[in-house]
């Protein structure tokens, strides 16, 4: 028998173990893809007190009396790996167990203290080098390791220095994938001798450093064989523009032949409203019925008043933090609000947009939803219950909910950036074309403009559902990005061979 080819997807988070945002969805959903593509795929990320024993049914992965080493500066820290096999899949996941670094209540920010954890250096030192030693701890090589994000950024620079020599890692390739460039993993000088890589790499300049930082994220885009983003506009955007590329567009243009872009998708057997168990009611193009059910069902729960007539329900599903655009929504937020519409909002995220959404659901009840919490439940029912969907981001790699939108038939208003300048095309009322409302400038008054458009359209009964119609047959399934993955791997793997 043919042997597969072999994956290892490292992830600091993944759908359905822990989620805080859209790299969870698409590192959980890749791997079951690639392995019916006919890959051998293993995922692994850190066992947070989240991935619960019990819900997963957790085994594990090492003989009794073995543990994992993994020298941080001076002091050698030990941990475990456990497993489970990845639902409805033959995909194994692994978690690097460290009660001291993960068994936390949140997986990246400390909650009494509103901030990051303090030894986040540590806690990703711990997963970078710990996932190469479980390797070798259990035998098995991928040819491809697929890094995501700064939590995975150190993986690269290790394979290519300090494992080197190794006969384990002779000719494994790395793709870094990089789901959003705003988060670096910058730290203090200090955090350099704790990672075990060569002291001169820090020089200024060099691939580690970063404004007299060390970068866990430079060092993945510097290191990894082959690099790529979430969508081609992005991987555009980063390399051209500083606003996007965050300080990283050098490094970025520097690589620019092995960075690519591949847009996510969407793994369709959870965001489908007909066949979506945590909605009311189900729906498709044939019956739309369930979505208006949906829609009164929505109200309740937001505690708005259902109204006599059709006003048109405006949803927003968040991370409330600038890159989403909220500073925009912020300054015409009363002018948004005197329209005739209601609006449900569900983020969490600044202090300062929590306050403002409180203000709004104080001044504005009969209007504004406001759910400043994290439910998964509540999320898929906006995505059903509300007619349009707004996502003004000041950049987006990919963006994950205009793409749930669309199959939910709730359609996007959204800002000309990055996946959602990919995935979302403007509506032109004269020939139909155009699957939402899509304002260019990071502007207040050009997003306004476009909600306007989204509710005079909406007013024309016929056009709009005929808007939804063509938005829900869009398809962003995962076949064709997976493909696009492994053209990558085996380009890497040529890279390295
Ligand atoms: P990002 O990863 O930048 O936060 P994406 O649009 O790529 O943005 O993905 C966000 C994911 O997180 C989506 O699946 C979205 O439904 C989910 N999400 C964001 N905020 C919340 C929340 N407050 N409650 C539930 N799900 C949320």
């Amino acid at each position: 028998m043919k042997l597969k080819n072999r994956v290892l997807i490292v992830s600091s988070e993944m759908v359905p173990f822990a989620k805080t945002g859209g790299l969870a969805d698409v590192t959980g959903a890749l791997p079951l893809v690639l392995s019916t593509l006919g890959w051998e795929v293993r995922t692994i990320m850190p066992k947070y007190r989240v991935v619960a024993e019990g819900r997963f049914n957790l085994k594990n992965s090492l003989p009794k009396g073995s543990s994992i080493s993994v020298p941080i500066g001076e002091k050698v820290e030990k941990g475990s790996l456990v497993e489970t096999v990845l639902p409805e899949s033959k995909v194994t996941s692994y978690f690097l167990v460290h009660p001291g670094f993960y068994d936390r209540d949140e997986l990246y920010r400390d909650r009494e203290k509103d901030g990051d954890y303090l030894d986040n250096d540590e806690r990703f030192i711990f997963f970078a080098r710990g996932t190469l030693e479980a390797l070798k701890a259990m035998g098995w090589k991928p040819q491809v390791i697929h890094c995501n994000d700064w939590q995975t950024g150190l993986i690269p620079p290790l394979l290519k220095t300090v494992y080197s020599e190794d006969d384990f890692f002779q000719e494994v390739a790395t793709l870094f994938s990089v789901h959003n460039l705003g988060y670096q993993g910058n730290f203090p000088p200090a955090t350099l001798p704790k990672t075990g890589l060569n002291g001169n790499l820090f020089q200024p300049l060099g691939p580690l450093e970063f404004w007299g930082q060390v970068s866990f994220l430079k060092a993945g885009l510097v290191y990894a064989d082959l690099i790529n983003t979430v969508s081609q506009r992005y991987a555009q955007e980063i390399q051209s523009d500083p606003e996007y590329g965050l300080g990283m567009e050098g490094v970025l243009r520097a690589r620019r032949d092995d960075l690519y872009g591949i847009i996510n998708g969407i793994d369709y057997r959870i965001w489908n409203p007909e066949t979506d168990s945590l909605i009311p009611y189900r729906y498709s193009r044939n019956d739309l019925s369930g979505k208006e059910k949906d829609k009164f069902e929505l109200l309740k729960k937001a505690r708005l008043p259902i109204p006599s007539r059709r006003v048109p329900l405006i949803g927003i599903i968040s991370r409330l933090a600038d890159q989403k655009g909220f500073d925009l929504i912020a300054e015409v937020i009363d002018q948004i609000m005197t329209l005739d519409l209601q609006l449900v909002l569900l983020g969490t995220g600044d202090e300062k947009y929590h306050l403002l959404f409180q203000k709004i659901r104080r001044k504005y009840p009969q209007k504004a939803g406001i759910n400043l919490t994290f439910d998964n439940r509540l999320a898929h029912l906006i995505e059903a219950g509300a007619d349009i969907f707004l996502m003004p981001s000041r950049y987006e790699p990919c963006g994950l909910n205009q793409l749930y939108s669309l199959r939910y038939g709730t359609i996007p208003v959204v800002r000309e950036t990055g996946g959602l300048a990919d995935t979302i095309q403007d509506y032109k009322p004269e020939s139909g074309r155009g699957t939402g409302f899509v304002f260019r400038n990071y502007n207040s008054q050009e997003m306004l403009g476009a909600i306007k458009r989204a509710l005079f359209l909406f007013q024309d009964r016929i056009s709009w559902e005929k808007l939804m119609l063509k938005a829900m047959e869009e398809d962003f399934s995962w076949e064709k990005s997976a493909e696009k993955y492994i053209h990558l791997y085996q380009k890497a793997m040529a890279k390295n061979g």
